[in-house]
Parts: C-alpha cells; structure tokens; sequence
C-alpha cells in the first residue's frame, strides 16, 4: 500500500445513500487536494475489498465518480461518466456488490458501450468497452444513479 492511502468505511445495504442521484463533479473541484485523495483512497478501498469497481456513493460521498478495473490492468478513474452508445446486444452475466456481502446475482447488460468520462484532470475521454468491463462499468454507473443489482437481478442467491 502506498503511504499516506486510507481505506474508507464501505456503506451497506440497507443505506439511504446507496439509493441516491449523485452530484456531477464540478472542474473546479478536481483542484481540491483533499478530493484528489479521497479517489486515490477510493482506489485502495477497492483492492483492499478485492473489488473490481466501486463506486464513490459506497463509501459515502455521493459524487459522480467510479473507478472500475479488469484482471491484470490498472484501474481507471471514470468522473461524470455517461453511457453514451450501448450495443442492442445483450447478456446475462452473474454479479456481486461489495454494498451487498454474499449475494449475487445475473444481471442483464448491454454487451458493449462507449463512455464518455473525465479523469482526475478534468480531461474528457471516450472509451469503447465490451463484456465484463462494459458489465462492471454499467454496475458502476447504477451505484451514481442510487441503484443497485439487486433490483434488476434474476437467480440472486446468498452465501
Ligand atoms: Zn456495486
């Protein structure tokens, strides 16, 4: 871990928060020191969780930002992001929360969106992503929109 990274307390089901509209970010903030570490403790809450994604609203801070990762590739840090293509071919694929211990459940998602986001600097980006990353980063997105898999999921089962 690096010195200085925090993990933050992770929010449960069932929490107010969770079922929130979080507030876009604005550029102004993103010169706030304090934010900027709040992502980067974000970011070590998640591996700490073992998570692939996480959303800020999940620990709190019902903003608009997310970070998601894939097996073996760095995290991205996704603000304000917005699903702006998704593919009209769908899947079902088996979901989990780290809001929601021990329950999972298959979710249907669109196979393929494009995004658009800011990074840290306030730069915009567009990224094109397919299966489980599209999957977790449409998860993602839901938690800024204050919903959660489980009120989409089929065959949810607890641990
Ligand atoms: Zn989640």
């Amino acid at each position: 871990m690096i010195f200085g990274t925090k993990i933050l307390q992770l929010i449960y089901e069932p929490d107010e928060q969770l079922h929130v509209s979080c507030a876009p970010v604005e550029k102004s903030q993103l010169e706030d020191k304090q934010l900027r570490q709040f992502f980067i403790h974000l970011r070590a809450t998640m591996k700490q969780a073992k998570g692939v994604g996480i959303a800020a609203p999940q620990v709190g801070n019902l903003i608009r930002a997310c970070w998601v990762s894939t097996h073996g590739k760095d995290a991205i840090l996704l603000i304000n992001p917005v699903i702006v293509v998704r593919s009209h071919d769908s899947v079902w694929g088996e979901e989990g929360c780290l809001s929601i211990p021990g329950v999972f459940g298959e979710v249907l998602r669109a196979k393929t969106v494009d995004i658009e986001y800011w990074d840290s600097h306030g730069d915009n980006h567009r990224m094109y992503a397919e299966d489980f990353l599209a999957r977790v980063i449409q998860h993602e997105i839901d938690h800024l929109d204050g919903v959660l898999f489980t009120s989409k999921a089929r065959n949810v089962y607890h641990v």
